[in-house]
């Protein structure tokens, strides 16, 4: 329900003006505003302080870094697969590949795809990929 101007009696349409006339204060509409004094009361709402926000730097140490196959990813698989006492053709069985693929590995004449690497990598508990950096 709108507020009826103090002054003109309507309904207050839009704001509703705080003015001084004749020595008192009246609720007035917006026209009958122009008749007195606005006076600033202190119940006015006023601009909420504007929220300075800072957006946190950027932290870039987890961004995903690039990896890349150790050159002697051959050998680790070997001594990998020895230490596990498993014969290229059972390891080849465990992780479902063909025993040559193995041998193409240890000696390096196979670089394992991304499939590959992680499922020799899981089945051998070794890190065959390291960050692209840490290698000269
Ligand atoms: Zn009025």
């Amino acid at each position: 329900m709108a507020e009826r101007c103090e002054v003109c009696g309507n309904p207050v349409r839009g704001p509703v003006n705080t003015i001084q006339l004749d020595g008192g204060i009246f609720r007035v509409c917006p026209t009958c505003s122009r008749l007195g004094k606005p006076v600033k009361m202190p119940g006015d709402p006023r601009p909420p302080p504007p929220i300075i926000s800072r957006s946190p730097p950027i932290n870039t140490q987890y961004e995903e870094q690039k990896m890349e196959l150790r050159r002697d990813f051959n050998t680790l698989i070997k001594s990998a697969r020895e230490k596990m006492g498993l014969s290229q053709e059972e390891l080849g069985r465990k992780i479902n590949e063909k025993p040559s693929l193995i041998k193409h590995l240890e000696t390096g004449t196979l670089k394992p795809n991304d499939v590959l690497t992680r499922k020799v990598e899981r089945f051998l508990k070794i890190q065959l990929l390291i960050p692209e950096e840490a290698e000269e």
